[in-house]
């Protein structure tokens, strides 16, 4: 077999990698290790995908239902310090929508699933003398000649593996959970985030088709604080009233809880020969912004922008041109966003007076700067970019 790009994971950032180049005439499979049966267990898990990475899926024809945020309101749980983002302060409609992450890894796996092989996984890559197309051998014993071998199989990556990449992980020693809720709240395209004592906690509107419900809940609690719990549901159902007071809002949980551990990484390099890191395999991030898929699309569609450039201009690949151009652009970018939520988590960590005190102030400071805070709101909404 023979293709201009072989791809490890079939996630949406593998997909809609897929099926963006093939959109335009530059070919692609895709290896996934599981099987083709979808996981069509309820949805409960979301992700925020700010105006650029919505862009980007719809320029692929996917619509799908998702609820919109025009606003966002910050909170110091244990202080006074608190901070409103609202969607006019950058002149747009919205700062970001909601989807049930089953709903977009149905939608891209659908347009990208002639060109996937299941239930396989690369087990080699073998670059050739030229140095442009290497040999990909899977678990299957098939081979593919390929220009370029894409990681797109999140955490714990195979690709990076074999092509022996440095990586830098950190345990937040935090669990993420993530529910949903009924509440009594009528405006909903309002988020509300509290960092407190008890965990961060995130409430977001649900998106549309979800009508028994009406928030998605997702919550960063520190492990030490769930030691002595017997389990996770009896630490939230102990502790949902002190968010429930500071918001002024009822949340009854309607659907499963599910847990994550929260750990963060990155790469050194995301590049080597034919091989690239893309999305979670190159680096994951805290959930406290939201902010993880969004960095995969900006990788994806930086990778993609710079292949089908590389196509236009030049009869003859430059294979490590387009790769350096990629990890130039999107490296420093993703580290400066892994730093960023580094810093907030250590923050609302801390027990120090002086700190509570400086973010505070920071906070009710940063709310009344307008020039900062629209700095906030584009960074965010992936309006800045390289
Ligand atoms: C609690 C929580 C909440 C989150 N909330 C948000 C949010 O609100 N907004 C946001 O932007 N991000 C959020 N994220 C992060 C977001 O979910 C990830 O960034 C995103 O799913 C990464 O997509 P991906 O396609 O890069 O990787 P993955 O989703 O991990 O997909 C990898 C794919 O590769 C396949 N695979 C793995 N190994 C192999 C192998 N050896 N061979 C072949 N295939 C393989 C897997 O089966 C899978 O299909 C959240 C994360 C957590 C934990």
């Amino acid at each position: 077999m023979n293709t201009v790009v072989t791809i490890s994971g079939g996630g949406i950032i593998g997909n809609y990698i897929s099926s963006r180049l093939n959109a335009n005439n530059i070919s692609t499979l895709v290896i996934e290790k599981n099987s083709d049966v979808l996981d069509l267990a309820e949805n409960v898990r979301t992700v925020t995908l700010n105006q650029y990475s919505k862009n980007l899926i719809e320029k692929l024809g996917v619509s799908i239902p998702c609820s919109e945020i025009n606003e966002i309101l910050v909170f110091d749980g244990e202080g006074s310090g608190k901070i409103n983002f609202h969607s006019k302060d950058i002149d747009e409609e919205n700062l970001s929508y909601v989807f049930f992450f089953n709903d977009l890894y149905r939608a891209l796996q659908e347009k990208a699933k002639q060109r996937t092989i299941f239930g396989n996984q690369i087990e080699d890559i073998k670059e050739n003398i030229d140095g442009q197309i290497c040999e990909v051998l899977l678990t299957n014993k098939d081979k593919i000649n390929s220009s370029f071998v894409a990681g797109c199989d999140g955490r714990n990556s195979n690709i990076a593996k074999l092509a022996r990449l440095n990586i830098n992980v950190s345990d937040y020693d935090q669990t993420a959970v993530t529910f949903t809720t009924r509440s009594n709240l009528q405006n909903n395209k309002k988020a509300f985030q509290i960092f407190s004592e008890r965990g961060i906690f995130a409430a977001m509107p649900v998106p549309k088709n979800k009508e028994d419900a009406t928030h998605t809940i997702v919550w960063s609690i520190e492990n030490n604080k769930l030691d002595n719990m017997k389990n996770i549901d009896s630490y939230v159902n102990e502790n949902i009233s002190y968010f429930e007071k500071k918001l002024n809002i009822e949340f009854e949980i309607c659907s499963n809880l599910l847990t994550f551990k929260l750990t963060n990484h990155y790469f050194e390099n995301y590049i080597s020969d034919s091989t690239v890191l893309i999305g979670d395999a190159a680096h994951s991030i805290h959930p406290l912004a939201g902010q993880g898929i969004n960095l995969g699309f900006s990788d994806a569609d930086v990778f993609c922008d710079e292949l089908i450039k590389g196509f236009e201009n030049s009869r003859k690949l430059n294979r490590k041109l387009i790769l350096t151009r990629y990890e130039v652009r999107r490296k420093q970018m993703n580290l400066l966003m892994l730093r960023s939520m580094d810093f907030f988590v250590e923050l609302f960590r801390s027990k120090n007076l002086m700190v509570h005190l400086a973010r505070n102030i920071g906070l009710s400071g940063v709310n009344k700067m307008k020039f900062l805070k629209t700095f906030f709101i584009n960074h965010a909404s992936g309006k800045n970019k390289l």
